[in-house]
């Protein structure tokens, strides 16, 4: 009599089993997207606990997102407990960071510092890198505080404290760098603070200094599991390699055509360099994708096939062909995210749910055009791993300007902005200003008008009530001017003669750049409105609606934020050159940029289950300006046996414009009807309204189309014009349907 298969082997195929049952010992699972990799090393920890060979408390799982080590966590525990064990608990699961913050907590004192430290962001990091170059009287032009930070980060994700770092290295930009990482590292110290790269270095440190507490590690992780292997820096390669040293079992499992943090030090030859570390390492590969639809890895394959330096592999589809690859062409962002959020109509017609699609950006200020239309047409969205539009710190500080401008009542704009950037007006004076305020009775901006009698009571000098009558007159100018200025002047106004946009201009870090980014971004979107007051209307509603919580949401995210995830439907804006691959990554790496950038399309590819769509505009707003656009070489690597081209349809109004082949001049994309809106309407079509939804049209006079809507069942009569015309329920494949107005 044989036992009944244990659950977390249910349909895993030989190779997989293979992993998963190996006996103990180094192991490296090395194969491409959707092989089943994460879920094969879920596998294998589930069949050492249900077998008894380790307990939860003995392994230790290393992944790269939270997100990703709760889902692991969860899956494995499940596996394990469903087998009657129950109360399994994997309670060393997380990331490398919080992996290393938890063991140095426990030993704060050898590193000096104490248990409670404080974990720094990337913002206070580099605050307190530029207060140091000050200290140290550098000129922040020839030395700007963002490339200081970057080469500490590099060194660190060495895992090269100050004293370590090679005498060649030691001598970049005069001496001055390693001087300003010894006084940061002291700094550090001082505040009883850590940043990310510390979590590692430090532990290494640790363990360096104090074997024996090393060894105690070694002697509780029985087993270490790394998913995303591709990834890890040197820091995170030393720490993995000395905890494993005692009991050699070590599983990691990676892809090299997914490795996208090369600019983050992360290095490929950590993977190579596998067998040669753990001798005797047994090293599997697995071929077939599990995820992937045939059109979608036929093209993901032979992008990626472009690149010269990788390991090469064959991935077989076990599903069958599939749809083709779409290509969406539009004629700028704004319209590309309409013809995206259509599409997304259609699919959510075909009761795809909004949480199996997803629409991965190469920038975050690709973002906004999508989360526009997303609220015009009343689609739910998520952001993951990042702040949505409205809520970005640059884009309220200018609403917090236009606020101000439109309300001088209001303080809290008042309080955000007074000294951003810095005009010498810090807490304490506003503390001053507010005092006074109150005993006359008037809001913060009208307070700092008033006579000096009034305002120095309160403690104010006279050169801060010099620079807040500064202020609050440039206030008054804009708002002279906020009747007479279309918005968009207006805003960009306010971001010039404020010093905001230079401040960030100057900043030169990676972030500023895409602040500034936004903040074109949002130029763009003052654009679509008539008046001050309209737009922040708007705004205010957007923040409302965002704060509704529940239901189905499309997600919304950097390629980066993807990686090891997966979706029904993937769609992928902005393939251009310039945009991806990024101009960036080409100026600053060449071809190793280059091949990163064709990695980062790989991942965004392989993420598709069934459906894939690729766009691409004519136009783009890039830094404010507006610029043509060539499509990305990526697009062309596709093969066209596994590509369907969208029709071109015109945006209502406007003239054909002339295209960019994207692979060879014989296509020609089809032209749009132009007929009278509600021709598009018959009696059982399908429409959209942004308000009421998807519904079935039951009547057609003249303009007015009457509608019953699915969920709440409703009737209503409604004009042409309001309505997108969906393609009918029963019809197949066919997603190029015509929109009206809006
Ligand atoms: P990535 O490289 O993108 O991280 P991966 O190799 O980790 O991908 P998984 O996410 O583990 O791949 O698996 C991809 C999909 O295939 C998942 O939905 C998984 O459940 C499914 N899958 C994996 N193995 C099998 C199998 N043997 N039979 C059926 N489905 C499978
Ligand atoms: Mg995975």
């Amino acid at each position: 009599m044989t036992a009944p298969a244990a659950p977390y082997l249910e349909g895993l195929n030989p190779e997989q089993k293979i992993c998963v049952e190996a006996p103990d010992g180094p192991l490296l699972i090395l194969a491409g997207a959707g092989t089943g990799k994460t879920r094969t090393l879920t596998a294998r920890i589930a069949h050492l606990l249900a077998t008894g060979r380790a307990r939860g408390s003995q392994i230790l799982a290393v992944t790269f997102t939270n997100k990703a080590a709760k889902e692991l966590r969860a899956r494995a525990e499940n596996y394990a407990g469903g087998g009657g064990g129950g109360g399994v608990f994997l309670s060393w699961a997380g990331t490398f960071h919080s992996m290393g913050a938890r063991i140095l907590r426990h030993h704060a004192e050898l590193v000096g510092r104490r248990s409670n430290f404080t974990i720094l962001d990337a913002s206070d990091q580099q605050r307190l890198v530029k207060d140091l170059l000050k200290s140290a009287n550098i000129d922040p032009a020839r030395m700007p505080p963002a490339l200081a930070h970057h080469l500490i980060e590099r060194w660190k994700d060495r895992a090269l404290a100050p004293d370590q770092i090679p005498s060649e290295e030691k001598q970049a930009h005069d001496g001055r760098i390693i001087k300003i990482y010894r006084a940061y590292q002291d700094q550090l110290k001082n505040l009883n603070a850590m940043d990310f790269g510390d979590l590692l270095m430090e532990c290494l440190r640790l363990f360096r200094d104090a074997p024996e507490i090393l060894e105690q590690y070694q002697n509780r992780f029985s087993h270490i599991f790394v998913d995303e292997y591709q990834d890890t820096n040197v820091a995170q390669y030393l720490w993995l390699r000395l905890l494993a040293a005692r009991e050699k079992n070590l599983c990691c499992v990676g892809d090299d055509d997914q490795s996208i943090y090369g600019w983050r030090g992360a290095e490929l030859g950590n993977i190579l360099r596998f067998e040669k570390d753990f001798p005797g390492a047994t090293i599997i590969r697995l071929e077939r994708n599990y995820r992937s639809t045939g059109h979608i890895l036929g093209g993901a394959s032979a992008v990626i096939s472009h690149n010269g330096s990788r390991l090469g592999k064959t991935l077989r589809a076990q599903e069958g062909d599939g749809d083709k690859i779409r290509l969406i062409r539009a004629h700028d962002g704004k319209d590309e995210a309409q013809r995206v959020c259509r599409e997304i109509l259609t699919l959510r017609e075909k009761r795809v749910s909004l949480d199996e699609i997803a629409i991965l950006v190469r920038s975050t200020a690709q973002m906004r055009s999508f989360e526009e239309e997303f609220l015009d047409l009343a689609l739910p969205y998520r952001i993951i791993g990042g702040a949505r539009f409205y809520e970005r710190a640059e884009i309220r500080d200018i609403i917090a300007y236009l606020r101000l401008i439109a309300q001088p009542d209001d303080d809290l704009a008042f309080r955000r902005i007074v000294n951003v950037p810095k005009r010498g007006l810090g807490a304490k004076s506003v503390l001053c200003l507010t005092q006074a305020a109150r005993d006359e009775g008037a809001s913060l901006l009208d307070a700092c008008s008033l006579h000096e009698d009034s305002l120095k009571p309160s403690g104010l000098k006279s050169a801060a009530i010099r620079k807040l009558r500064d202020f609050a007159a440039m206030i008054k100018r804009f708002a002279d001017h906020k009747d007479a200025l279309p918005l968009e002047t207006l805003a960009e106004k306010v971001m010039d003669e404020s010093g905001y946009r230079r401040m960030w201009a100057e900043t030169k870090t990676p972030d500023a750049e895409t602040r500034l980014d936004n903040l074109a971004e949002m130029l763009r979107a003052c654009g679509e409105f008539d008046s001050l007051e309209g737009y922040l209307e708007h705004v205010a509603l957007v923040m409302e609606i965002e704060a509704e919580a529940g239901g189905e949401r499309v997600s919304l995210m950097t390629l980066h934020a993807a990686k090891g995830l997966e979706f029904d439907a993937v769609f992928l804006p902005g393939w251009e050159e310039g945009l991806m691959p990024h101009i960036r990554a080409l100026t600053q790496d060449g071809l190793r940029g280059l091949e990163e950038e064709r990695r980062l399309a790989h991942v965004g590819m392989t993420r598709a289950r069934r459906n894939l769509y690729v766009g691409c505009a004519d136009m783009r707003l890039i830094h404010g300006f507006w610029q043509d656009c060539l499509p990305s070489r990526f697009i062309a690597e596709i093969p066209q046996e596994h590509v369907e081209i969208l029709p071109i349809a015109q945006p209502f109004g406007a003239e054909p414009v002339a295209s960019a082949p994207l692979f060879s001049p014989s296509e020609g994309g089809a032209e749009e009807a132009s007929e009278e809106e509600s021709s598009l309407f018959s009696v059982g079509a399908r429409a959209h309204h942004k308000i009421f939804g998807a519904g079935t049209v039951s009547r057609v006079e003249g303009k007015k189309v009457t509608v019953r809507f699915d969920d709440p069942p409703s009737e209503k009569t409604i004009m042409a014009g309001f309505l997108i015309r969906l393609p009918d329920g029963d019809s197949q494949g066919s997603s190029n349907f015509v929109m009206t107005g809006k």
